[in-house]
């Protein structure tokens, strides 16, 4: 039990706190849609950018999700947020994290961004997940001119997330929210092997 005295002072400072938290929320007077991006090497961010589509799907909202590296593995998120209504554009050569033929990956790539940016100028789309678009920088698979500007030019309710390692500055800088999963430990590590459901 907390004396009266602790109590008080507890009180006093969660009265402050209360009073600190409620004038940010005053002073926010903005309303528009947000560019998040998701970065770092630690597990978490794709499944962090279906999180927030989900919430907004629950919502109501409409969504849309371009994935820049397929997996070899079956999509758990796709298979039940296809049936709800989401679109879905994947890169459709079995290009993975070691890439083999720059021209062949390049196509690919090209076929999905052209296809985002009409999801980017489409007004009609709340939330748009462009996941692991950060390689496609990294690797000069799409200009990232071309992207900065798709994305200033979008429809200012929209909201996007970038995931992805390494994230380039000039996204960084340009993005409202960013967010970087540290890698603390990761089963893979200590051989553990991926699994559905929590992997993929
Ligand atoms: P998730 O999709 O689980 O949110 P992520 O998007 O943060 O993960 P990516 O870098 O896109 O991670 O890697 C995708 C796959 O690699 C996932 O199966 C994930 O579990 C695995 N992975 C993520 N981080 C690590 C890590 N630090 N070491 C080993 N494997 C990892
Ligand atoms: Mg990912």
């Amino acid at each position: 039990m907390m004396s009266e005295q602790k109590q008080d002072k507890h009180q006093q400072r969660q009265q402050k706190l209360k009073q600190q938290v409620d004038q940010r929320i005053d002073a926010a007077q903005e309303e528009r849609g947000l560019l998040l991006v998701i970065t770092g090497n630690g597990k978490g961010k794709t499944t962090s950018g279906f999180g927030m589509i989900t919430r907004a799907l629950g919502h109501g909202q409409t969504c849309a999700v371009a994935q820049f590296i397929k997996g070899t593995w079956d999509n758990g998120e796709k298979n039940l947020l296809e049936k709800l209504g989401v679109t879905f554009h994947v890169m459709a050569t079995g290009f993975t994290w070691e890439t083999q033929d720059k021209q062949k990956d390049t196509l690919a790539a090209q076929k999905v961004w052209q296809q985002c940016k009409t999801l980017l100028s489409d007004d009609s789309i709340d939330v748009i997940l462009l996941d692991e678009l950060t390689y496609m920088v990294t690797y000069g698979y799409i200009e990232l001119e071309e992207i900065v500007q798709t994305l200033e030019n979008r429809p200012s309710e929209q909201s996007v997330i970038i995931t992805g390692r390494a994230a380039h500055r000039t996204l960084l800088e340009m993005a409202d929210t960013v967010s970087e999963v540290r890698n603390v430990k990761h089963g893979f590590e200590a051989g553990l092997k991926a699994r559905k459901g929590i992997d993929w």
